[in-house]
């Protein structure tokens, strides 16, 4: 009896092996990679291509700057080989990151800011005075094509026998990128007026890279208060700026307010977009449109 027990055990724990194995056929050799932030994950697709399986953590409409990572996300984790973090000072990274080291020991970093020349917050045309860092770097073509360098690199050191492949792809990659970038500059060359007005300001790089200046309502995810929507309102008429931008991730009830006081419209542009080069084109025909 026992010898049939025993028997009907293996023949139990043999097909849950099996099946087990059946299951995941696709992830044997498939290397799990977690991106904190869409766009990041965007290069981790075109760089890794089959040999990745990219999970993202910030859900799409979500706010890094106030997300917390779910428990099936903290378990994703656990069974990921990289990690690709922005790197900064995105809020959640900061706080969770020693959590996420702490359950994957083994779990690889990228930084994805690595060799990218950081710009302070600007507000007013002026830098902050305590100094932040614009921690969305990510939206220029230009530190586009070094965050690609940072993810092949990181590829490859996780997954050296794929090396060959992804410094390919990420060359090509990084070729687009530079073609995006001229595309960019030609599109915005004839504008002479080159401001524009934006709730989240999540596009000081963008500005950067292609000379124009970046008029930010809101800082740090906070509610503006009725003397700072007096003092944007009356900037913004200054600037005969007739669209408010707004991302997704943010309200729009104050820039509803601000569009309707100086005879406006708003806008929607998202900073946070997986279809990273399509949203960059996306944008520059919503920046055209409202510095027009
Ligand atoms: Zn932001």
């Amino acid at each position: 009896m026992a010898n049939i027990v025993r028997n009907f055990f293996y023949t139990l724990l043999f097909f849950a092996l099996f099946l087990d194995g059946c299951a995941r056929p696709a992830e044997t050799g498939t290397l799990q990679v977690v991106a904190s932030i869409a766009p990041l994950a965007y290069f981790a697709e075109r760089i890794g291509g089959t040999h990745v399986a990219v999970s993202v953590m910030v859900p799409p409409g979500g706010n890094p700057h106030s997300y917390e990572p779910s428990p099936r996300q903290m378990a994703r984790l656990g069974d990921a080989a990289l990690f690709i973090k922005a790197g900064s000072g995105v809020e959640f990274e900061m706080d969770w990151m020693e959590r996420f080291l702490s359950i994957n020991r083994s779990l690889r970093l990228c930084n994805g800011v690595e060799g990218i020349r950081l710009l302070r917050v600007k507000h007013d045309g002026l830098v902050h005075q305590d100094g932040r860092y614009d921690p969305h770097y990510w939206l220029s073509p230009v530190n586009g094509m070094i965050i690609s360098k940072n993810v092949e690199r990181a590829l490859a050191a996780a997954d050296p026998a794929h090396r060959a492949e992804y410094v390919a792809s990420s060359a090509k990659l990084q070729a687009e990128l530079q073609l995006l970038d001229r595309e960019i500059q030609r599109e915005l060359a004839g504008l002479k007026n080159r401001r524009f007005l934006v709730f989240h300001p999540a596009w000081g790089y963008y500005a950067d890279a292609f000379r124009l200046q970046q008029i930010a309502a809101e800082e740090e995810g906070k509610t503006l208060t009725p003397r700072q929507m007096q003092r944007i309102i009356e900037q913004a008429k200054a600037n005969h700026i007739t669209v408010v931008l707004v991302s997704p991730q943010f309200s729009s009830s104050q820039a509803e307010t601000i569009a309707r006081e100086i005879g406006g419209t708003i806008r929607s542009v998202d900073p946070l977009s997986s279809d990273y080069q399509n949203n960059l084109r996306r944008a520059t025909t919503a920046f055209i449109e409202a510095m027009r």
